[in-house]
């Protein structure tokens, strides 16, 4: 299996909130990547998202490089087949364990018997999606937190099968790019989303029965608790579908304590989405 020296091509699967900042950093980090999306549109606008982050991030200072070099090592592409030369390869597309199966299959298929193929769901078995392959002992968990460029931190995620040098890799890679990690054993909402989707859900209610405004429960946690956003503002960032599909996840593996507050699934239902549509619990330009 694959370590860290050997590691030169990165192939992400989504270019969307979070596989376009994995792509990003992992350019950053000096490795070629290739990203793949479903359609060509969904892979510019993962290059327009990454493009803007660069550039933010030169005028702060915070790039060694110019810009352009780091974007040029990221090429775009629809075809899984172009992953074919990926070391590792880091999945991040929808919240759905039968697309993740189906597309961890094919990568077995594309990639060289030896690469590492990582998986950033927030929820999902880390053991179902690697049973999808011939070879799970290479599958883990790498969960990184959004927006990826920004969050220093990385979950490692280890599944029933998946060997010790697959995590350590995992840990190793993901302090390449300049992250921290933990660990957590693959059980549902790991250790960041099983305590974190019952707060969301728990702050949606509090709005939905009328304890406080949204702007007083938001402040009431961040100047009471010392978080940096309260959970509205939170879940908007979020995505309140992400938020719904991993309460769902979460609901159907742990019982009612995870059951999703009604009003994340009306506002879900109404496509307000958050940040990402203009509108969730707060509007957006
Ligand atoms: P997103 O909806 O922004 O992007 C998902 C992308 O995957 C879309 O562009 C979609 O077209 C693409 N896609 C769907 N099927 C595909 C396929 N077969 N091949 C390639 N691409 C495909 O979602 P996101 O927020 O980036 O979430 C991606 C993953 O990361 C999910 O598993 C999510 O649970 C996890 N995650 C999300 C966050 C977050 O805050 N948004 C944080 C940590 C982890």
């Amino acid at each position: 299996m694959r370590g860290l020296d050997d590691i030169e091509t990165v192939g992400v699967v989504g270019a969307g909130t979070m596989g376009n900042g994995i792509a990003q950093v992992a350019a950053t980090a000096g490795y070629d990547v290739v990203m793949r999306d479903i359609e060509t549109a969904y892979v510019e606008n993962g290059f327009d998202s990454i493009e803007s982050s660069l550039s933010r991030l030169a005028e702060k200072g915070e790039l060694d490089e110019d810009p352009a070099a780091i974007r040029d090592r990221i090429a775009g592409t629809t075809d899984l087949a172009d992953l074919a030369d990926a070391d590792l390869v880091v999945e991040a597309a929808v919240e759905d364990m039968a697309i993740k199966q189906d597309i961890f299959a094919d990568l077995e298929d594309v990639v060289d018997a030896e690469a590492v193929l990582a998986t950033n769901t927030s929820t999902l078995s880390i053991t179902t999606i690697a049973s999808a392959t011939e070879r799970p002992e290479r599958v883990v968990g790498l969960h990184f937190m959004n927006p990826v460029p920004i969050m220093t931190g990385v979950e490692v995620v280890t599944g029933e099968r998946t060997a010790e040098e697959a995590v350590a890799f995992a840990h190793a890679f993901a302090e390449a790019l300049g992250k921290e990690t933990w660990e957590s054993d693959d059980k549902p909402g790991f250790v960041t989303n099983r305590i974190l989707m019952p707060w969301i859900n728990e702050g949606v209610r509090a709005y939905d029965e009328g304890v406080a405004t949204k702007e007083d429960i938001d402040t009431g946690m961040k100047l009471g608790t010392n978080v940096p956003m309260g959970p509205l503002e939170l879940a908007d960032h979020i995505g309140l579908d992400v938020v719904l599909d991993a309460s769902e996840t979460l609901h159907e593996e742990l019982g009612d304590r995870y059951k999703p507050a009604y009003l994340v699934k009306r506002k879900v239902d109404a496509g307000d989405l958050g940040k990402k549509t203009g509108r969730g619990f707060y509007e957006y330009d």
